[in-house]
């Protein structure tokens, strides 16, 4: 039974029968009644097909597809990038670190590599500057055992042979500290060590002792300080009067091995001018000029080594490689 047949009354079979058939009915009100539905039925037509018309424009121009977002992927952490500079500055210092400890000094490497330092002590002086152009120019390093009291004279050049291998500590004022009283050969050792890290902008591990007598309480000393005291194993003798450039040059070859330490000085002009050649003379033999901490990391000698080289004060048996 539909909702009109209700109204009426009427059972559902009687819903054909025209409404001017029906008793109690006029004719104008049933026309009315049956305009009033028919209106209804065109506005539901009429709004039903405005409905569609809405769809079927919306599916004609069909909106564009929001983007879809790339898959999330969870970032990897990843470790600091470190230069391979970085990383072998890193490796040099834990070797000091390791030697240091010891409180034994260093006379040279193991002599298992290809490698050589050369070591140049008092400066800086006013020989420096021409000194780092010649290391420049081959490229190759070196290591400066500085006097801290020298550098104010020469402020700049710390830092330039930081950048060109290491620097180390030859005291404040390269004095005979076995003749000191204790507490001032310590103050010795650490001005200079401060003075140097400062003007070299870089931390100061290496230490020479001036003259090459150290008294007994220096290794343990150095050690406890992170510090390392660098001998070596040849002696240019660059000081004795007289020395010509090719004079030393003489004496430093029969030394140029591997793991040697070479013991040279900047203040002397002779020993500038022969630096081009011991370079040529070290190229030559197919060796590599490096810093020492450079050496001590690629070429680090054993404890057995070190107590060895100590009783015979220096590499004697340097010739001998692959020492353990
Ligand atoms: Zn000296």
């Amino acid at each position: 039974m539909s909702l009109l047949d209700r109204r009426e009354g009427l059972p559902s079979r009687t819903v054909l029968i025209p409404v001017e058939h029906r008793p109690g009915r006029g004719r104008t009100g049933g026309w009315r009644r049956w305009l009033v539905v028919l209106a209804g039925v065109l506005a539901l037509a009429v709004s039903g097909a405005t409905a569609v018309a809405i769809l079927r424009g919306a599916g004609s121009q069909p909106a564009p597809a929001p983007p879809v977002p790339p898959p999330r992927v969870a970032a990897k952490p990843t470790a600091p990038v470190r230069s391979a500079a970085a990383l072998a500055t890193a490796a040099q210092q834990r070797a000091i670190m390791r030697l240091s400890g010891l409180g034994v000094p260093v006379f040279c490497g193991a002599a298992r590599g290809n490698e050589v330092a050369l070591t140049f002590d008092d400066g800086p002086g006013p020989y420096t500057a021409t000194l780092l152009a010649i290391l420049r120019r081959f490229h190759v390093q070196a290591t400066f055992f500085l006097v801290g009291n020298r550098i104010r004279f020469w402020p700049r050049l710390a830092v330039a042979e930081a950048g060109l291998g290491a620097v180390g500590d030859h005291t404040w004022s390269h004095a005979d500290i076995t003749r000191l009283p204790r507490q001032a050969a310590r103050a010795e050792v650490n001005r200079g060590r401060s003075a140097i890290a400062a003007a070299a902008r870089a931390p100061v591990r290496l230490f020479r002792i001036p003259y090459g007598r150290d008294p007994a309480w220096l290794g343990g000393y150095l050690g406890a300080r992170g510090m390392l005291e660098i001998r070596w194993s040849v002696d240019s003798r660059d000081y004795l009067p007289g020395t010509t450039p090719a004079a030393l040059v003489r004496r430093v070859a029969p030394g140029l091995r591997p793991g040697a330490i070479v013991l040279l000085h900047d203040i002397h002009s002779t020993t500038v001018k022969a630096l081009p050649r011991l370079l040529a003379r070290i190229r030559a033999r197919h060796l590599r000029a490096v810093s020492v901490p450079e050496l001590l990391r690629t070429d680090a000698p054993s404890y057995s080594q070190l107590m060895a080289d100590k009783r015979g004060q220096g590499c004697v048996d340097l010739a001998t490689a692959g020492r353990e």
